[in-house]
């Protein structure tokens, strides 16, 4: 963080604030993580404080500390409403185009208040008086932590943000193993640890909470699997009806995508996941080295994410989608069976 943005965030932090975090739409670990741990941080400082999230996020997260405050644009429309509208100040946290937040998109485009960005996701857009952009930091926790030291507050970490961080680090780094993992994260992880967070107990909380239903629909994804040898590419697709089958929750899916990888020789792993409420599919991309797909997101699936992880959807049906996505591939082919 460079430090004309530090100044200009401790000036913002010194007067009285109607303040507003945000999360993307369907929020993961990091984001819910990020804008918690802001929010005790804000709170700390004496600062009034309010978490918005676009929709809701899977209940292997709500353990997390102030969870039950988040309020939910889709259930609770009128009061988020409100809150943005007197904002004085909106943090939007792991994302970086506000369609991010889908139906609130308005609403923040609307807004009076200053914008202030922490987010590491690629290209940035120009919305935020403070854009703090690190691609190349593994995760918007990591970038809070920064933000928390670069104000010179590390001693006001509680035992609350050193949960909400650690578990946001947690699940963006793939339980650290993902190249976006650094000496850095581990010095930070080691101190949120020596804070009081509580690691081993976060990773159960998080992880370990399979119902049969899940492991069923996990068996189902990993049994639609299909296999493009000639592309180093595997993907999975789950259908509305398969998803009802197996009484899907939010959040039961996540993580599906990451098997395709553990195959020998697939470096690219997709999960096609028909949504028949939103008329979508929603897609979910993976890869193993340099090839980007955020920019196969970017350019075939109205999406975006990081070099190795992105996201993004298409309008078409399921079967469709798949078609397409086939068909993209031959173009990539030279990328992805380079030695
Ligand atoms: P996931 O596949 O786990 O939902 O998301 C992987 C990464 O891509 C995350 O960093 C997420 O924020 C981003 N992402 C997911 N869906 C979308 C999308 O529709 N558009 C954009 N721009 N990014 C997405
Ligand atoms: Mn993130």
């Amino acid at each position: 963080m460079n430090l004309e943005d530090v100044k200009a965030v401790k000036e913002l932090l010194s007067t009285p604030q109607h303040i507003v975090i945000v999360p993307h739409k369907n929020p993961d670990g990091d984001a819910i993580g990020s804008t918690l741990a802001l929010y005790h941080y804000l709170k700390g400082l004496g600062l009034k404080a309010v978490i918005i999230s676009p929709n809701d996020y899977p209940k292997f997260l709500k353990w997390m500390p102030g969870s039950e405050t988040i309020i939910n644009f889709e259930w609770d429309m009128a009061t988020a409403k409100n809150l943005i509208q007197e904002a004085t100040l909106i943090f939007t946290l792991d994302f970086n185009h506000l369609a991010r937040v889908d139906r609130m998109q308005p609403y923040l485009e609307e807004a009076s208040a200053t914008f202030i960005m922490i987010d590491h996701h690629q290209a940035p857009s120009d919305y935020a008086k403070v854009t703090y952009s690190d691609t190349k930091i593994g995760s918007t926790c990591e970038m809070v932590y920064n933000l928390i030291e670069a104000l010179g507050d590390l001693n006001k970490i509680s035992i609350d943000i050193a949960n909400c961080l650690y578990t946001g680090i947690m699940t963006d780094t793939g339980s650290f193993k993902f190249a976006s993992t650094t000496s850095r994260t581990h010095r930070v992880v080691a101190d949120l640890i020596d804070k009081g967070a509580k690691n081993s107990e976060i990773n159960t909380r998080v992880y370990d909470t399979n119902t049969p239903d899940r492991l069923h629909l996990l068996g189902c994804a990993l049994k639609n699997m299909v296999i493009l040898e000639e592309y180093h590419t595997a993907y999975i697709t789950l259908s509305q009806e398969e998803l009802d089958a197996h009484n899907y929750k939010k959040g039961d899916t996540e993580g599906f995508v990451n098997y395709g990888l553990t195959l020998e020789g697939i470096r690219f792993a997709v999960i096609f996941i028909e949504n028949k409420e939103e008329n979508i599919i929603k897609i979910s991309l993976r890869s193993q080295g340099d090839f980007s797909v955020n920019e196969f997101a970017r350019k075939h699936f109205q999406g975006g994410g990081h070099t190795n992880a992105a996201g993004g959807k298409s309008d078409l049906s399921l079967k469709e989608t798949t078609a397409y996505f086939e068909s993209t591939l031959e173009e990539y082919k030279g990328e992805l069976t380079a030695p």
